[in-house]
């Protein structure tokens, strides 16, 4: 169980503000704000690169963490600036060529989204979406029914951007492994949030970022690449990090999943994200998955005796972001209100999950997303502030 007196004090974010936006950038608790600012602070006495090796250690260490987190091993592990360009760092070195299907769902993340159609443009690879079932989660008989002989691979978001929607990422790894398929999983909502173990899913490439659920500082993210493809992917990109050059006309590739890092990084975003990541295996991820469940169906199940709300969540099992409209005021203006009162939220418009948003028929939405340290309590205060927002007009 989560003490949440406790994690309240060791986040200072928690006396300044109903923080209800973790689904953008959580607040950093004290152990992680403090490994920043003090890495930060050596390199300012010491200087940057000898700082980097006075860290050496504890840098390997955040490897070794985030491997044990997800179920990975230390050299299935690259750290990136965020979870988009991990995606397309491992993305845009799958073998696909022309004729290739990449199936994907209809609440995939925009900028995936745009990397499909980009490859649908430039190398002749199509597209196509998986049904969705009755639920609002992809229908497993029909993605069964879409795979032949052209079906190459397998990616979308674990969770969406826009809602409490959670997409049935083990059966998919089965049915994906049965076939033969890559299977590259976005779990950029749901690491931090919701237990994940790679070799339980089954996907060969994971990517997420540091600043949403795990609750570390921004500028920062990982990818997995499974050991069993890792030599047959060639990075887009390469430096002197990803490889070296072993004459003056030949090179080789870094044999672990580093060779999808670049040189120049943020070591102090880096041991940040080291130390969110001990912070949540400390707190135990069922647990943190358990709250964050429980405090977003409260906090839907109070938003539905709000006249005018409606709520846009779908799937069996639905996480911590809520999504919502209310009668008579744009999301965008609800959010610019909230935050008048120290309430953050934040919205979602067509852009982050067009299908999706075309399906449900909605511009835009509110998306309240709460985690661990939020309260029942802070629940009740926003639902009131919403009430005096729709009392106002
Ligand atoms: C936020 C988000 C991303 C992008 O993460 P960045 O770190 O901003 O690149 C990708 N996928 C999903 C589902 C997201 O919510």
């Amino acid at each position: 169980m989560i003490e949440v007196e406790k994690v309240r004090r060791e986040t200072p974010g928690c006396e300044e503000v109903i923080h209800f936006n973790n689904a953008g950038a959580s607040l950093m608790p004290r152990p992680v704000l403090h490994t920043v600012v003090q890495h930060l602070q050596r390199e300012a006495l010491i200087g940057g690169y000898e700082a980097k090796e006075e860290a050496d250690d504890r840098l390997e260490q955040v490897y070794q963490d985030i491997a044990a987190f997800i179920g990975a091993r230390p050299q299935e592990i690259a750290i990136i600036e965020n979870a988009t360009r991990a995606f397309d760092m491992a993305f845009h070195a799958l073998p696909l060529s022309a004729g290739d299907v990449i199936l994907t769902t209809t609440t995939e993340y925009g900028s995936n989204y745009l990397a499909y159609l980009l490859v649908q443009q430039t190398r002749g690879v199509e597209v196509r979406c998986i049904p969705n079932a009755p639920s609002g989660q992809i229908s497993l008989d029909g993605l069964r029914k879409m795979i032949d002989d052209r079906t190459r691979l397998i990616s979308f978001a674990h969770i969406p951007t826009n809602s409490g929607l959670i997409q049935p990422a083990e059966a998919v790894g089965r049915i994906a492994r049965e076939a033969g398929l890559f299977f590259l999983l976005d779990a950029t909502q749901s690491v931090g949030q919701y237990p994940i173990d790679v070799s339980r899913i089954g996907c060969h490439i994971l990517a997420t970022t540091s600043r949403k659920y795990l609750r570390g500082p921004r500028g920062v993210g990982f990818l997995y690449v499974s050991e069993a493809i890792l030599d047959r992917l060639i990075p887009p990109f390469i430096d002197l990090h990803a490889a070296s050059l072993t004459s003056a006309t030949t090179y080789a590739w870094r044999e672990d999943a580093r060779k999808f890092e670049n040189w120049e990084s943020s070591i102090a975003n880096t041991l940040g994200l080291g130390a969110a990541v001990r912070y949540a295996t400390h707190l135990g991820i069922e647990a943190i998955w358990k709250r964050v469940h429980a405090l977003a169906a409260s906090l839907r199940s109070a938003l539905q005796t709000v006249p005018g709300v409606r709520i846009y969540d779908r799937g069996e099992v639905q996480g911590g972001l809520v999504s919502f409209t209310m009668a008579g005021l744009e999301p965008e203006e609800i959010k610019s209100r909230l935050r008048e009162q120290r309430i953050n939220v934040s919205t979602s418009s067509r852009a982050g999950t067009w299908l999706d948003m075309e399906e449900k028929g909605v511009r835009a939405v509110v998306r309240a997303s709460v985690h661990y340290y939020n309260t029942e309590e802070e629940i009740q205060q926003f639902i009131a502030a919403l009430e005096r927002l729709r009392k106002r007009g």
